[in-house]
């Protein structure tokens, strides 16, 4: 479900037309319903009400800070990977009781913050790093909570990229390591070792996998239970896929009714870390028609938006559905073609052999699904200003980033005197 509809063969963003935003504000430009975000919020936490889960937005999937604001606001959490993720939780307003922390190379400057701070929990990928947030909290006099990540080997059923829960990857800690930490828990003298954490990967789609890892972690911690260890937190990440292309993906009911019943009875406080089905389809890329090339064997729609924008496509060969802003039924028959950005490498497409209306120069097109991973990951590759961020709330549209300008480009860089 999302608020991007035509009406009268115009593209609206809830009660605002797209064209008209592109038009004041220029392109790319990032456009972001504020009600479909609500609306996905609510209805993760509406199906899982029965035991009151922490849900953790995952900032790493959308981090402006207006998006954020909104879903602290109506009791989210946010789960991070960095220093600069804990700056812009804590300026969106987040509670720190509310902030959890994952990534396998945190640093000890970002450790220190964070513990300054009072985050929730840190979620902890190998001994090593363990070792360093206990060194970390004697110095600064403080115990801190940890949850540990488990590594629960299965396959999650999506892209090899986004893919984390396999033995392979480089994320969590195997069972038998993380049932030997918690029984030398006595070792981490300013940890409170009283949580797991799992995160499988990204864009999955069905339940099973979920199901599979959860069940792992569930028995898990019984085996703790009957050590005489006692946790306090389960983590069960994020992942949860959305509609991209063909996908039937399951709504937060269907998911709930697979795994509630194993979340309730282990009794913790359940943390959900949702990025991708909170904010991917409450986004859109807003680009325009450069150019139509056509060379002996293709035609190539050419873009203002590029790789820089959005990189999913040329990262994960990931399909987003291109639409006109205005509808093209009129002008005629399908054709195909490459949806291309300008920059200077063939890596740089938004669609391939794709089936689109006969364009021309100044048509605009929305990249449908682009919320979550889309600005996030974007960069200034090919000296590129990052594009403007518009949030629509019913009929105002109010811009939450400005376009860089030139002088941002170059803004932390120095001419050495020898030059
Ligand atoms: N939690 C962790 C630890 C992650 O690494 C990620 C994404 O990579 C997420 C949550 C969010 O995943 P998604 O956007 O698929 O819900």
């Amino acid at each position: 479900m999302h608020e991007f509809k035509y009406l009268n063969n115009h593209l609206y963003c809830e009660r605002v037309k797209v064209e008209d935003v592109a038009r004041k504000h220029g392109t790319p430009l990032y456009l972001y319903s504020y009600h479909t975000l609500m609306d996905h919020f609510l209805k993760l936490k509406t199906a899982f009400k029965a035991i009151e889960p922490l849900i953790c937005f995952s900032v790493k999937a959308n981090s402006n800070l207006a998006l954020l604001r909104a879903m602290v606001d109506k009791g989210a959490g946010l789960d991070i990977v960095s220093g600069g993720e804990l700056y812009r939780a804590l300026k969106a307003g987040c509670a720190p009781e509310k902030i959890v922390y994952a990534s396998v190379g945190k640093t000890d400057e970002e450790i220190e913050e964070a513990i300054k701070r009072n985050i929730l929990f840190f979620n902890v990928e190998s001994v090593p790093e363990l070792e360093n947030i206990n060194r970390i909290a004697a110095e600064q006099e403080r115990v801190v909570n940890v949850a540990i990540r488990i590594n629960p080997d299965v396959e999650p059923k999506t892209h090899k990229f986004i893919s984390t829960g396999k033995l392979t990857n480089k994320f969590g800690i195997d069972f038998k390591t993380a049932e030997k930490i918690f029984k030398q828990c006595y070792d981490y003298s300013n940890v409170r070792l009283n949580g797991v954490h799992i995160h499988i990967g990204s864009q999955i789609t069905v339940a099973d996998p979920f199901v599979a890892a959860i069940t792992k972690v569930v028995k898990f911690i019984e085996k703790l239970k009957k050590e005489n260890i006692h946790l306090q937190y389960l983590n069960i990440g994020g992942g949860l896929g959305i509609i991209y292309d063909k996908e039937t993906p399951q709504t937060a009911q269907k998911f709930a009714v697979k795994v509630l019943p194993l979340l309730a009875k282990t009794g913790l406080k359940i943390i959900m870390e949702p990025g991708r089905f909170i904010v991917g389809n409450a986004g859109i890329l807003v680009t325009k028609v450069l150019y139509i090339k056509s060379t002996p064997l293709k035609k190539f729609v050419i873009v203002d938006a590029g790789m820089n924008d959005l990189i999913r496509p040329a990262l994960y060969s990931a399909y987003h559905q291109i639409l006109p802003l205005k509808k093209a039924e009129a002008r005629g028959r399908l054709e195909k073609v490459d949806v291309v950005g300008p920059i200077c490498e063939s890596g740089d497409f938004l669609a391939k052999d794709r089936l689109m209306p006969k364009l021309k120069a100044g048509d605009y097109l929305a990249v449908m699904g682009s919320g979550a991973y889309g600005f996030s990951m974007s960069s200034n590759y090919n000296s590129r200003r990052r594009a403007a961020e518009v949030l629509v709330s019913k009929d105002k549209a109010r811009v939450v980033r400005k376009r860089e300008d030139y002088k941002d480009l170059a803004r932390n860089e120095r001419l050495p005197l020898f030059l």
